[in-house]
């Protein structure tokens, strides 16, 4: 018996270390980003988290759009991603770089709580950012070059 004439490729998990940015905690997503969109998109159509979601009906699919712009308090303090071996879409925490549930599955209400968690205030103070206020926001930077040393004597 002869095989198909164009198999299904399966996805290797390396396959685009070499291409796509590499973000979280543990490495563990593929970040998203304008100048890697087509790679990003490649990959992530193959992944096992795009191709069940896909098989859904329309009604039920939580399938992100990357890179469109989002109008939630705190949206900005974080960078789209997906998960490395799954491909489920997550958002990183740019103050901690711990990933969280995308919005688009589970609502936004993690864009403004997870920044006031202990966890992430607990790594932000290490990396000697600001206590943050959902109020103030994180308007003048949220990355470590970006502030202000804090003077602690
Ligand atoms: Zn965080």
């Amino acid at each position: 018996m002869e095989a198909p004439a164009t198999p299904a490729r399966s996805l290797v998990v390396s396959e685009y270390d070499d291409r796509l940015t590499r973000v979280g905690i543990q490495k563990d997503h593929y970040e998203w980003s304008t100048h890697t969109n087509d790679d990003f998109i490649e990959w992530w159509h193959r992944t096992k988290w795009y191709i069940a979601e896909s098989r859904k009906p329309a009604k039920s699919q939580k399938i992100p759009t990357w890179g469109k712009q989002r109008h939630s308090a705190g949206w900005e303090y974080f960078n789209e991603a997906a998960e490395r071996i799954s491909g489920e879409p997550k958002l990183i925490c740019q103050r901690c770089d711990h990933p969280i549930k995308h919005p688009k599955k589970n609502g936004t209400t993690g864009l403004s709580s997870h920044p006031l968690s202990i966890g992430c205030r607990a790594i932000a103070m290490q990396r000697g950012l600001g206590q943050p206020t959902i109020q103030e926001g994180f308007k003048a930077g949220v990355r470590p070059e970006n502030l202000p040393e804090i003077c602690t004597s």
